[in-house]
């Protein structure tokens, strides 16, 4: 054992010696005693954004976190070096934020995919323990044949447990229930000097804490603890159409006020054909919704509510009453509420269906230009003017989500950025523009490019008019980024000195640049 210890801390060395000489590339995979450290590959350089591609000069393929221990306290212990190393989970991010130039990307997908859990009895919690690499769609397939599932979700579920507890993780439940990083009770992680802690609101809390939604600047999620609920058989999923933004928000706002009934609420504007189909592939109900979109020059915008109710069968309720007693109170246009029932599993796992579609005709593995923001209610009819300045109905592909949150669902001592509560307003909202850039259908680099500006108009004016803050986000310069944390900045870097003193963890996010 101390033999291999020794042979992997000498090929470390001579690792950091390659990455830091003008030849800098490892050929071929290297014997780093038990550390599973390879040549680069095309995956560790990319992203679903299709925007940036960083190579690194190596990947790890962690077989435990202690692999990812020995990596990072060989690291923080050597002065050697500029060495930066990103955990990688699905690669589902816009910006390169899992990417690491010239570094090591630790691929979170290799560490056995351990999913345990523990189910407790009448009014007890139940949770499961995973590795910070398992895929939501992964710990759903295995909580169901428990009758089991997480209570907060994120709309696409081929994400890892560690990358969206980096982010939030949000969804249409997280009115209800919070954020995922409000639903995890217990975390394993490897902090930047190379510590294993098991971190939780009791214990290393300011770890527990600064890792939620920290972007992965203070160490790498290798376990967390993700509480359980009772998994419904089937779910049933309304639609409700608009003609107007007030009527559309006022109704959002009236399903988030009632939680004993609603399990979900989410929505997206209807901008042309497309949106409206491109939408509802996971939505059978025979649709008899045929707007008039107008023309060109004077669009008509529609808005489409989306909510759920859960059925549970077994509990006696009557899911269509239920259904009925909220949409009586709903001020949607004229018959045009519609509803499906599914199961729960393809309920939570729709925007397969829509990758599948869009696969087969090759329109996933595209640019994706996204802009997500969290707006203050105070400023969401300003911010729909704004982005409306800034999108052609007629020609927009993708998607725009708009639904509300509530505030006091979010922790906020972890590292999560939300607007400032100026007012007593409980309710915000998230906005996704969730476009698709083709390259095969005219979107080229200057168009792309142009589409990126827009995105940061739009941004940096609701940032400084409406307090408007970006969710998942992405700032050119480090001046950015303490512009986006606003007040909680210092806080922020003192977690960083303390958990990642040599900034060695998530270059990819450009926060923290190692040769300051
Ligand atoms: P990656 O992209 O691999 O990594 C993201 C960041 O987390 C990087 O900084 C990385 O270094 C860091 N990281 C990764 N793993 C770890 C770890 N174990 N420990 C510490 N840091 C780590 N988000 C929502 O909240 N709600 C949605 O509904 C939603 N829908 C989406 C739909 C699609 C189709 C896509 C592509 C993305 C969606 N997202 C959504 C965004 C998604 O949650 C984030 O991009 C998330 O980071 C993706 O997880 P990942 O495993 O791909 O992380």
């Amino acid at each position: 054992m101390e033999v291999a210890m020794l042979c992997t801390r000498v090929s470390l060395l001579i690792l950091i010696l390659s990455l830091c000489s003008p030849y800098k590339f490892i050929q071929s995979p290297m014997d780093f005693g038990p550390l599973n450290l390879l040549p680069t590959t095309t995956t560790a350089s990319s992203d679903f954004g299709r925007i940036l591609f960083h190579s690194p000069a190596a990947v790890l393929k962690p077989q435990s976190s202690r692999d990812i221990s020995l990596l990072l306290s060989f690291l923080s212990g050597s002065s050697l070096s500029k060495v930066t190393v990103a955990a990688r989970g699905a690669g589902h991010s816009i910006h390169g934020q899992a990417q690491a130039l010239d570094g090591i990307v630790v691929e979170m997908c290799s560490l056995p995919a351990e999913i345990e859990f523990y189910k407790g009895g009448e009014g007890e919690i139940s949770y499961a323990d995973v590795s910070g690499g398992v895929m939501w769609i992964d710990l759903l397939e295995q909580s169901l044949k428990l009758g089991l599932a997480p209570r907060s979700w994120t709309d696409y579920l081929y994400l890892t447990v560690g990358g969206t507890l980096s982010n939030a993780g949000i969804s249409g439940q997280t009115f209800k229930h919070g954020p995922q990083i409000s639903n995890v009770q217990q975390l394993e992680v490897v902090t930047g000097r190379g510590e294993i802690v098991t971190c939780s609101p009791s214990k290393d809390a300011d770890l527990f804490n600064a890792v939620l939604g920290g972007l992965g600047q203070f160490g790498i999620i290798t376990r967390a603890r993700i509480l359980l609920q009772e998994a419904p058989l089937k779910v049933k999923w309304v639609r409700a159409f608009y003609d107007d933004f007030s009527t559309f928000t006022k109704d959002q706002e009236l399903l988030v006020s009632m939680p004993d009934l609603v399990d979900y609420v989410e929505g997206f504007i209807v901008l042309n054909e497309q949106s409206l189909h491109s939408s509802s592939i996971a939505f059978p109900a025979n649709l008899d919704f045929n707007p008039d979109f107008g023309t060109k020059n004077s669009p008509n915008i529609y808005y489409c509510i989306e909510f759920a109710v859960h059925d549970y069968q077994h509990k006696n309720t009557n899911v269509e009453q239920v259904v009925d007693v909220i949409s009586r109170q709903m001020s949607h246009m004229v018959s045009q509420l519609y509803s499906v029932e599914v199961s729960y599993f393809d309920f939570l796992n729709r925007v397969r269906m829509e990758e599948m579609s869009l696969r087969s005709i090759g329109l996933w593995e595209v640019h994706h230009p996204w802009l997500n923001m969290f707006v203050p209610k105070a400023g969401i009819n300003d911010f729909r003017d704004l982005l409306m300045d800034n999108v052609s109905p007629d020609s927009f592909e993708g998607l725009i989500l708009i639904y509300p949150l509530l505030r006091d669902k979010w922790d906020t001592n972890t590292s999560v950025v939300l607007p400032d509560s100026g007012s007593m307003d409980r309710v915000m909202y998230v906005v996704g523009i969730l476009r698709s850039a083709n390259p095969d259908g005219g979107c080229s680099h200057h168009c792309l490019q142009e589409l990126l500006r827009r995105h940061r108009r739009i941004a940096d004016t609701a940032g400084v008019h409406l307090g408007a803050k970006q969710y998942l986000a992405h700032h050119p310069t480090p001046s950015g980024w303490h512009q986006h944390f606003g007040r909680r900045w210092e806080r922020f870097a003192e977690r960083k000195t303390r958990f990642d003193p040599l900034r060695i963890l998530g270059p990819g996010q450009g926060i923290f640049p190692r040769s300051d």
